[in-house]
């Protein structure tokens, strides 16, 4: 062989080694972890598995989960079913055993919250459409109106056999756009566990719930959103595993007329944007549905009220921050686990 001869057989002999190298390298470790991100429940559900023997197939199976909740929850979906008992003129109508279960929670924490979180404020909603190209200023006969229809009081669900049935009455708008999210994510939590993922993040649009400790191990490091600043700006940070953190804040969605910005959570005694002395507030907690529904109860709220409620309900976790303010209230549980990003917020303790 000549010396030309010679060098190709090395580069051809280094490319098999190579080659055989990379097989070896990619059957030895199987990918482990994948993300996914889609656009469901007017969000965005971004979704991260770890430690999982099929991550792929796992994570397509949590999304069939989430348009499959969606098809149930969704009131823009004329076949979803919030959208046949709103239009069912006060007849009884059968539910998925989802949504009776979402329903049933959703009560409840009307019931606990006084009311601060209605998921019957749909007509109140409607009327006002923040968060969409159509968003105005009813006018105060539209609102008193309105008002009526919005008492979640009487709200019926039954469970008859094999079958779950509900029924509003007729002229109420349902709207589980307040805690909806947190139950599609305790969901996804559960799923992702029972698929085997050792570590997951379930992102809905800020509602976040992760499962196990950090892929780095470890506890996850969760900001919370500065309201004023840009996206990714924390005013503070979570250190937690197989926890879920849900934030509501009027910088959401709103719109803005004549100098007075309008946003998207609703005083259920006002039906106008919520006048709150808060400007965000996070629920820490296993149960995402209830931190999603709090954290926009205690946001109507406002701090005063805010702070007696968690003083009586000693096992709610929540970091309030003050509107206009570098003040930060957390509760006993949150202070365990909770920073400020900056030195200049001060934290004062709040709660039993
Ligand atoms: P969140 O982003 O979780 O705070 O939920 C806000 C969404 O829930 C709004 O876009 C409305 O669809 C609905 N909503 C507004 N105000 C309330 C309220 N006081 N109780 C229940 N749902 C509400
Ligand atoms: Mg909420």
């Amino acid at each position: 062989m000549g010396k030309m001869g010679r060098s190709a057989a090395a580069v051809l002999f280094a490319a098999a080694v190579c080659a055989a190298l990379f097989f070896l390298l990619h059957t030895a470790a199987p990918q482990t972890s994948a993300s996914s991100e889609s656009f469901r429940l007017g969000t965005y559900v971004r979704l991260s598995v770890y430690g999982s023997p099929d991550p792929k197939r796992l994570l397509s199976e949590a999304d069939d989960a989430v348009a499959r909740l969606e098809s149930l929850f969704s009131a823009n979906i004329p076949t979803s079913d919030v959208a046949r008992l709103n239009a069912a003129g006060g007849r009884w109508v059968q539910v998925s055993d989802e949504t009776a279960a979402l329903l049933e929670k959703a009560l409840s924490l009307a019931e606990l919250t006084g009311g601060a979180f209605n998921p019957a404020i749909g007509g109140i909603v409607k009327l006002w459409k923040i968060g969409t190209p159509e968003a105005r200023i009813p006018g105060s006969g539209e609102i008193s109106a309105a008002m009526p229809f919005t008492d979640y009081r009487k709200i019926e669900l039954r469970f008859c056999v094999g079958a779950a049935e509900a029924r509003i009455p007729d002229g109420m708008s349902l709207d589980l756009g307040a805690v909806a999210k947190g139950f599609v994510a305790d969901i996804l939590k559960e799923k992702l566990k029972a698929g085997g993922a050792k570590s997951a993040l379930i992102d809905l649009g800020g509602n976040l719930d992760v499962l196990g400790p950090s892929p780095k191990g470890g506890a996850w490091r969760l900001g919370l959103q500065l309201p004023w600043g840009a996206r990714g700006e924390y005013f503070g940070i979570v250190e937690a595993s197989d926890v879920s953190v849900v934030t509501s804040g009027p910088y959401e969605r709103y719109f803005e007329k004549d100098g007075v910005r309008y946003h998207h959570i609703i005083d259920p005694e006002t039906g106008r944007p919520a006048d709150s002395d808060l400007s965000s507030v996070s629920v820490i907690g296993p149960d995402s549905a209830s931190a999603d529904a709090l954290c926009t109860a205690l946001y109507v709220m406002g701090s005063e009220k805010a702070a007696e409620f968690l003083a009586e309900h000693g096992d709610i976790n929540a970091v309030l921050l003050k509107a206009g303010e570098n003040k930060i209230l957390v509760t006993a549980g949150a202070a365990e686990i909770f920073r400020p990003a900056r030195d200049s917020f001060s934290v004062e303790r709040i709660g039993p």
